[in-house]
């Protein structure tokens, strides 16, 4: 193999696949270097799997639905290997195709892991590769706190590789992935604590989709501990396991603790000192809006930069930069305004834009707020009733729409169409000028008042 090539990517996760990819198109000689299985977090132990696990505690709640509609069904048993085991075939499914697309894609694959030799060459296993661009996408890796016993528990990375569902599971963390799975292994059958740092589930969110989530999040038998920063774990002489917080509380009995409290980059092991690119306090690495590190032709994308930690954000930023590298446009960067994100809870939230505290602090009284609740008529039968909120957040005269979060049934899928309502610009009035679909939840996004 030649060993020098235009551009080189860190990492084969959503960013660094997709920067190949695109370059590739455009007749840039790429590789890859990727120490773990191709497709990086998202296929392998993010998002993909994931929403395979929330499609299966979605059938859970549709079952105990099912009732109110006729069925008379008697829920026997679950199997968690099977689930397992479909959903791993699948996540291979994708691996395996990686590395077809890749040689089909002309993009060289070097497995193993990267360090920086200087700013245009890399060490991977003794093997030295240069190139002319080097796009840093190497993701990062769930945080574990730095307190007595904290590896008795598990992460995101270990929830995946369970062989058997807890019967009794504490997780800690309050941000999205928290979330989803305190929602999932819950509806799966695990009795579920959630021990939160601070007050509120899914701090930079919407006040109106954390509320209405915690809600329906206690409804569905969720035990949800605020205000508990742990300070140990230790193992019970059951061998479960006892979590101690700081103010002496004591919670006891667990089979699992899922430690889901944040995640950190992955670029302590990159020798970044030898390139000489700069990191943050944190182990980030800061891009300017081209995505450029502080080093010619480096450049540092997807999670690893810190922005916003998403697999289509990564994605956006990598084709911007192939373009810009080796499509000609020189301008083309991705804006990191009015991205949506989708929280896959029960029931899920869809957001974009501004919040409305967020919204009031940069435009003050200029804010005007639609909002709406409702039951939607799926659950006019279901015994479990179940919330669907929405809002509106417009600013001026004109009411420009600049944020719409919706929490409910169906809310994952609502919310990509209004996010490019939002980023053309809409206006209230275009919204109610929209002919609405019948009978749909999503329908009270245009006839709000
Ligand atoms: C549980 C979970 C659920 C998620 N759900 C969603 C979701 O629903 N929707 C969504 O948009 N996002 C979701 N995400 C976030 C999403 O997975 C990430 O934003 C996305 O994968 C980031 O892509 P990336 O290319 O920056 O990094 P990654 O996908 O993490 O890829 C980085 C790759 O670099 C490799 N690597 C690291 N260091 C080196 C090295 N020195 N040499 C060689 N290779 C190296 C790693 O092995 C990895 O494969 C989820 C994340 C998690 C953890």
């Amino acid at each position: 193999m030649d060993r020098h090539f235009d551009l080189i990517a860190i990492g084969a996760g959503s960013g660094g696949l997709s920067v190949a990819e695109r370059a590739a198109r455009y007749g840039a000689r790429c590789a890859v270097i990727e120490s773990g299985p191709l497709g990086g977090t998202c296929v392998n132990v993010g998002c993909v799997p994931k929403k395979v696990m929330w499609y299966g505690a979605t059938l859970a709640h549709a079952l105990e639905d099912a009732a109110g509609y006729g069925f008379d069904i008697t829920r026997n048993g679950f199997d968690w290997a099977r689930l397992k085991a479909g959903r791993d075939g699948y996540v291979n499914g994708i691996n395996t195709w990686y590395h077809t697309y890749l040689t089909d894609s002309d993009i060289a694959e070097i497995p193993g892991r990267a360090r920086f030799i200087d700013a245009r060459t890399l060490d991977v296993d003794g093997e030295r590769y240069t190139a002319d661009h080097i796009c840093i996408a190497v993701g990062g890796y769930p945080t574990v706190p730095d307190i007595p016993g904290a590896e008795l528990g598990i992460t995101s990375d270990g929830f995946f590789e369970l062989d058997t569902l807890p019967p009794r599971v504490a997780i800690a963390g309050s941000g999205y992935i928290a979330v989803e799975l305190a929602g999932m292994l819950n509806a799966l059958g695990s009795d579920v604590t959630l021990v939160l740092r601070r007050e509120h589930i899914l701090r930079d969110f919407d006040a109106m989709l954390r509320e209405c989530l915690m809600e329906e999040m206690i409804k569905d038998g969720i035990d949800i501990i605020s205000t508990t920063e742990l300070a140990e774990v230790v193992r019970q002489d059951s061998g479960k396991l006892s979590l101690r917080g700081c103010n002496g509380q004591h919670l006891d009995d667990f089979d699992q603790l899922i430690w889901a409290i944040g995640r950190t980059p992955a670029t302590a092991g990159l020798n970044l000192e030898a390139a000489g690119v700069a990191t943050d306090d944190n182990g980030f690495i800061p891009s300017d809006r081209f995505e450029n590190t502080n080093v010619e032709g480096i450049y540092a994308l997807g999670d690893v930069n810190g922005k916003a930690a998403l697999t289509p954000v990564a994605i956006a930023a990598a084709r911007r930069l192939a373009d810009r590298l080796f499509g000609g446009m020189s301008e083309r960067h991705l804006p990191y305004e009015n991205i949506p994100s989708v929280v896959f809870s029960h029931p899920p939230i869809g957001t974009v834009g501004l919040t409305e505290a967020r919204a009031r602090e940069i435009h003050g009284d200029a804010v005007t707020i639609y909002q709406t609740r409702f039951t939607a008529m799926y659950h006019a039968l279901t015994e479990h009733k179940r919330e669907t909120a929405m809002k509106l957040v417009t600013v001026g005269a004109q009411e420009k729409v600049v944020g719409c979060h919706i929490i409910g049934m169906g809310a994952d899928e609502m919310l990509q169409g209004f996010a490019v309502a939002v980023r053309m610009g809409a206006r209230k009035a275009d919204l109610d000028d929209t002919v609405a679909l019948h009978p749909t939840s999503a329908e009270e996004l245009v006839t709000m008042r």
